[in-house]
């Protein structure tokens, strides 16, 4: 039923451009995760509804995502994106070559811990943050992102439900992804809790979270 629907949706979709479907394609073809049509329709949205100056995205990997949103952004607003795996940032940065030619994404090649707290250090402010990296890390980057984000802005979490493993109990998943399950439900505790963040967590694909902030 889910993929029935989601060929349903296809037909409503804006199609994308060429060298963003080659680049999904390379994706699939060589194992690198992106986001599916489902997220990038939801980050689409908020980026049209938000229009913010500046968005934040952690974990770039081969340029995709940022690519995708480069797309939606309003006429003078830059996309910064983080990423530490020389491999992956490398492809991001020929990507980025090719289709971002008026440099409207930033790319920094680094831990994103350290990144989001230079940054924030900083005094940068960002309308929407993409967080698309490091699971295990998503509780303690929370308070730095909720720093960075303006008041109104969003926080868009991908993939929370790890691969569905969120929702057994922790002694189902194996040891190796006990941490991320447990730092994964702590995460969705933490926003669902948090004083200053409306939250809503979409079943959408492998589960997408949205945090804005009053
Ligand atoms: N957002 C991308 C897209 O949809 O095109 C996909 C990102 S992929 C799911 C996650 C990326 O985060 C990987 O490339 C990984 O190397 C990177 N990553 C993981 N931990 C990181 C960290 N601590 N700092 C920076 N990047 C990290």
């Amino acid at each position: 039923m889910e993929e029935r629907i989601d060929v349903f949706l296809e037909l409503f979709r804006e199609p994308l451009p060429d060298h963003l479907v080659e680049i999904e394609a390379y994706a699939r073809e060589n194992n690198v995760p992106v986001i599916g049509r489902g997220t990038g329709d939801i980050i689409r949205y908020y980026l049209r509804s938000v229009a913010p100056e500046n968005v934040l995205e952690i974990g770039t990997a081969i340029g995709y995502s940022a690519l995708f949103m480069r797309e939606y952004l309003s006429v003078n607003a830059h996309i910064t994106t983080i990423e530490k795996i020389e491999s992956r940032y490398t492809l991001a940065e020929n990507n980025f070559k090719k289709y971002d030619k008026d440099n409207k994404i930033t790319l920094i090649k680094e831990d994103a811990g350290d990144a989001i707290e230079k940054l924030r250090d900083n005094g940068n402010k960002y309308g929407v943050i993409f967080l698309d990296a490091a699971k295990g890390q998503y509780p303690a980057y929370l308070p730095v992102l909720v720093d960075l984000l303006e008041t109104g802005g969003v926080i868009i979490t991908d993939n929370i439900f790890h691969n569905g493993a969120v929702i057994n109990s922790r002694y189902a998943v194996t040891q190796r992804d006990r941490t991320i399950h447990d730092r994964l439900r702590e995460y969705m505790k933490d926003i669902s809790e948090h004083e200053g963040l409306n939250t809503l967590i979409l079943p959408v694909e492998d589960g997408v979270a949205i945090c804005q902030k009053k």
